[in-house]
């Protein structure tokens, strides 16, 4: 698992993967996300929130943007105690998509923030993994054009952001 996720990152980064844009509903890739990891949240009675009433489409790789996306909401459950609650967002303006994953979980040192985006970075022993999921999701993020961020309150959760432009003007 850890050879096929570096060998994705790499190939990702080195853009010897090519990006296959087309025109995205986000609303169904994200309620496909939820439904794939409810069990998972199930497993820990934590409330898995998400809010499906607006439909909301951009031009985008929907394989490598749900892997990005599914990586936050595996993580946001992961570093979340039982009974804790996780809140899917999504929103748009007229130039970008806005989607958020909140958690009230561990949480992360301040100084910590930045370095969890490293390939290799892990904060605790406790959980399985091989601490490449957010590399890759900022690899595909950028290459998609956007941004992505989080802010984070040690012992009170944390919440990963990330914007998207709606449409392509460059190759990625
Ligand atoms: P992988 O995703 O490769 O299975 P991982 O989850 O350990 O392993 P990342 O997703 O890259 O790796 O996350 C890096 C580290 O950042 C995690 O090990 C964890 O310490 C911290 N982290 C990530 N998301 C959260 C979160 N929602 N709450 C608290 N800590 C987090
Ligand atoms: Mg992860």
């Amino acid at each position: 698992a850890i050879i096929n996720d570096l060998l994705t990152l790499v190939k990702l980064d080195q853009k010897e993967i090519p990006l296959n844009f087309k025109e995205t509903n986000l609303t169904q890739m994200m309620t496909d996300i939820i439904k794939r990891l409810q069990p998972m949240a199930d497993a820990k009675h934590i409330s898995l929130q998400w809010d499906a009433s607006k439909e909301i489409h951009a031009e985008a790789d929907e394989m490598k943007l749900s892997l990005a996306i599914s990586n936050l909401v595996d993580n946001a459950v992961k570093y979340t105690p039982e009974e804790g609650t996780v809140k899917v967002s999504l929103d748009a303006d007229h130039q970008n998509v806005f989607i958020s994953v909140a958690d009230t979980g561990i949480g992360i040192p301040e100084d910590k923030i930045n370095e969890v985006f490293e390939r290799f970075v892990k904060l605790n022993t406790f959980a399985k993994g091989t601490g490449l999921g957010l590399a890759i999701c900022r690899v595909i993020v950028e290459r998609l054009g956007g941004t992505i961020g989080a802010d984070s309150k040690e012992g009170e959760g944390s919440c990963f952001w990330l914007r998207l432009p709606i449409t392509q003007k460059s190759n990625n």
